[in-house]
């Protein structure tokens, strides 16, 4: 059982928002479905609803084309937010599920319980518009699940969410995955994709880049990450000069040195012993997901940069 994505095209008048796009999601899985703004993301999304219409190629669930799907199937929590303003949020929850075939009293009940779950009960008769934006994600993300879908589509589920709300979403999430269901994940935030997915692919301008294991994904490149942490030495002055290696992220405690694919790890270790260094914590790590993503796409990845448009030059990768 898998959601494929088979060769999925789509313009929107100049824009080739999605150039032939084939992915292979594999059910039970949180799937980390990343890309540049503008790589086509939200769009694939849209058209697996059936929002939009691709102008070729296909998307199937478990064998089925998704155009005879029950909507039911698909839960959709999008990038732009929506509630009923002057709505109770019991009120609105329950009439969402119940568009999904959801019986009243059972959308009540399981409205209730998932407030409780995400630790807000008392909002149950308050009105959206008294909600803070991170509260109103909550309860769009309660929107989106109520109905018990076999496919959950997250649009930047954690944006404007604080520190606690990201770990409470992150963990009904993964209740959710360890139920069986599928979730295909769209953020722009390395570290919870690094936390929560197992697979994940990358895409850019509507074509795919990568995809595979998040091991797999992140070892695609070759370099290594080494995390090294010296006793009364910070600066680490004397790695200056060894060929391919960086210092990526100094640090008081630990630095993170990025490594080109033929250097050596142990020519650290041998260095830092010749010159007296005290090492105390010496780690040969793969690269992070950012560190792979800046590679493979050419350019960094930010919630706060500009949306790039498709079809805008891409920067040269770095060397
Ligand atoms: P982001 O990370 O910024 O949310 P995304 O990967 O979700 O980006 P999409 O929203 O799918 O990207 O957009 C892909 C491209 O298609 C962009 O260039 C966007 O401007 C364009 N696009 C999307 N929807 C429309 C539309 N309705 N009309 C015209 N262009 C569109």
């Amino acid at each position: 059982m898998s959601l494929v994505i088979d060769s999925l095209s789509k313009r929107f008048g100049r824009i080739q928002a999605l150039d032939g796009l084939s992915l292979d999601i594999p059910a039970g899985h949180v799937f980390g479905f990343l890309g540049a703004n503008g790589a086509g993301k939200t769009t694939t999304m849209r058209i697996a609803l059936g929002v939009l219409r691709a102008d070729a190629g296909t998307i199937s669930w478990g064998g089925t084309d998704h155009r005879r799907l029950p909507r039911a199937t698909w839960g959709y929590l999008p990038e732009e937010r929506g509630l009923y303003a002057k709505m109770t949020v019991l009120d609105q929850l329950v009439f969402f599920a119940r568009l999904q075939g959801v019986p009243a009293d059972r959308a009540r009940r399981t409205t209730l319980e998932w407030l409780e779950r995400l630790r807000v009960p008392d909002f149950a008769s308050r009105r959206a518009d008294e909600l803070s934006k991170g509260n109103q994600q909550k309860i769009q993300f309660l929107a989106a699940v109520l109905h018990d879908p076999e496919v959950l589509l997250m649009d930047e589920p954690f944006t404007g969410l604080d520190p606690v709300n990201v770990v409470l979403l992150r963990e009904a999430i993964l209740e959710l995955r360890d139920r069986g269901k599928t979730i295909v994940l769209s953020t722009h935030q390395m570290e919870t994709v690094e936390a929560m997915c197992e697979s994940v692919a990358i895409v850019d301008r509507g074509r795919l880049v990568i995809t595979g294991s998040l091991r797999d994904v992140k070892r695609s490149t070759g370099r290594q990450s080494v995390i090294i942490s010296v006793e009364g030495d910070h600066r680490l002055e004397w790695l200056r000069g060894l060929p391919g290696v960086r210092v990526l992220r100094p640090g008081i405690e630990r630095s993170e040195l990025e490594l080109e694919p033929d250097a050596e790890p142990d020519a650290i270790l041998a260095l830092a012993v010749a010159k007296g260094a005290r090492v105390r914590h010496f780690e040969v790590a793969d690269p992070s997901l950012e560190e792979v993503f800046i590679e493979l796409v050419g350019r960094p990845v930010s919630v706060d940069t500009a949306p790039v448009e498709a079809g805008d030059p891409i920067p040269e990768r770095a060397a």
